[in-house]
């Protein structure tokens, strides 16, 4: 089984927001839901402040509480990779996965199921990399599979200083952000 990875560097990233457009496209998302967004922190202290500005969506945590929660089995872990889905059609609406997410990923499709980010796993599966990742303007979205050490993602891991977000959620997020 692969173990796919985002990497995104945050001294790359200057909040375009194409990524967020490039989602709505592909994902075909309803008006005023998205799967993605731009998330901005400022940190130190005045007048030594920075700020962050970073393209967040669900982590397809490796230990994803919205998965046990799920009273149907809709929401899951695929088997072809560690990729969380929902089945849209298993998905009953009772919105137990959207309160055990820590990262407000999940949201409820006009069509009544949830929905979320799913790594473009419709893309990867052709060999391509996902929507928001092929469009990034600054180049700052890696996708790979952390199974093999070649990978872009695994060779950042490995050579850049680099955080989850909320790690003491305790999700084993697998979108990791280069600092
Ligand atoms: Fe589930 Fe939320 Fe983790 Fe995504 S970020 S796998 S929706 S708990
Ligand atoms: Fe499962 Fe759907 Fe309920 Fe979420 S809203 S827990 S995916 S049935
Ligand atoms: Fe949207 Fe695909 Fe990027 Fe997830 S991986 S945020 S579904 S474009």
């Amino acid at each position: 089984m692969a173990r796919y990875a985002m990497v995104i560097d945050t001294k790359k990233c200057v909040g375009c927001g194409d990524c967020v457009v490039a989602c709505k496209t592909e994902n075909q998302t309803p008006e005023g839901f998205h799967r993605d967004w731009i998330a901005q922190q400022t940190h130190g202290a005045f007048p030594d402040l920075t700020l962050e500005i970073r393209s967040e969506r669900c982590n397809h945590c490796e230990n994803p509480p919205c998965v046990p929660v799920c009273p149907t089995g809709a929401s899951h872990i695929d088997e072809y990779s560690n990729i969380t889905l929902v089945h849209h059609d298993k998905c009953i609406g009772c919105k137990a996965c959207i309160a055990a997410c820590p990262y407000d990923a999940r949201y409820v499709h006009p069509d009544g199921y949830v929905d979320k980010c799913t790594f473009c796993i419709h893309r990867v599966k052709q060999g391509k990399k996902p929507a928001c990742v092929s469009v990034c303007p600054t180049h700052c979205m890696y996708f790979g599979d952390l199974e093999d050490p070649t990978s872009d993602a695994s060779r950042l891991l490995k050579s850049r200083k680099w955080k989850v977000i909320a790690p003491a959620a305790g999700t084993k997020p697998q979108v990791y952000y280069l600092i």
